[in-house]
């Protein structure tokens, strides 16, 4: 078999570490890679290398940043920094910033507790907004924080841990979450807009 080639079996190997990229999907890319010219393959490299050494994370809400210590949404003056939005992801983000129905800050905490899967407190950014609500409590500004975190198990548990940590460090600032319009067990990244507008508009006390 032509899989049996020394270095296209290597390439297939290391296409199958990229997530999300579905197995019967990993043959044609390969096949792209290989037909495609040695210029176009060398700029992709080069491009890819050059996003990993320019786009870092936020050093506030944890969104990608390219050249500055803060995101675009952070750095915002048109932004209500009143208001921060607590999601699991980056994508989550983008699905909710795709609505034009939100037009406060984000906290990312870079995934959802899962014991299962070996996913601690301390592996996510939970710290880092209890650090960002300390500090601007001096400055009164964050006055609601919103849980729109996935509805799923381990999506409602990381809210409610976060909101324990919140309502135990006594800090003055309304907790709120996602209306109910967000079904149950599903993924915020793969709802429809409307969903996500209404969810986000109707959103109730935690
Ligand atoms: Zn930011």
């Amino acid at each position: 078999m032509t899989t049996e080639l020394p270095g296209l079996k290597k390439l297939i190997r290391h296409l199958q570490k990229v997530p999300y990229l579905a197995s019967k999907n990993i043959y044609r890319v390969a096949n792209y890679f290989l037909m495609a010219k040695d210029n176009e393959i060398e700029e992709l490299c080069s491009v890819i290398l050059q996003a990993k050494k320019n786009i870092k994370s936020c050093e506030q809400c944890f969104n990608w940043t390219e050249n500055s210590n803060l995101c675009e949404i952070c750095n915002s003056n048109r932004r209500d920094k009143s208001i921060i939005c607590v999601v699991q992801t980056w994508h989550d983000l983008l699905a909710i910033e795709k609505t034009n129905s939100y037009n406060g800050l984000y906290h990312i905490l870079g995934g959802a507790l899962s014991p299962l899967e070996g996913i601690g407190p301390e592996d996510l950014n939970i710290e880092q907004l209890l650090k960002r609500l300390r500090e601007s409590e001096n400055l009164n500004t964050v006055k609601e924080i919103i849980f729109a975190t996935n509805p799923t198990p381990e999506g409602e548990a990381t809210a409610s841990f976060v909101c324990s940590r919140i309502e135990e460090s006594k800090l003055e600032v309304k907790i709120s979450k996602l209306a109910s319009g967000v079904p149950i067990g599903s993924v915020l990244e793969f709802m429809d807009r409307v969903t996500i507008h209404k969810a986000m508009s109707e959103r109730r006390p935690f």
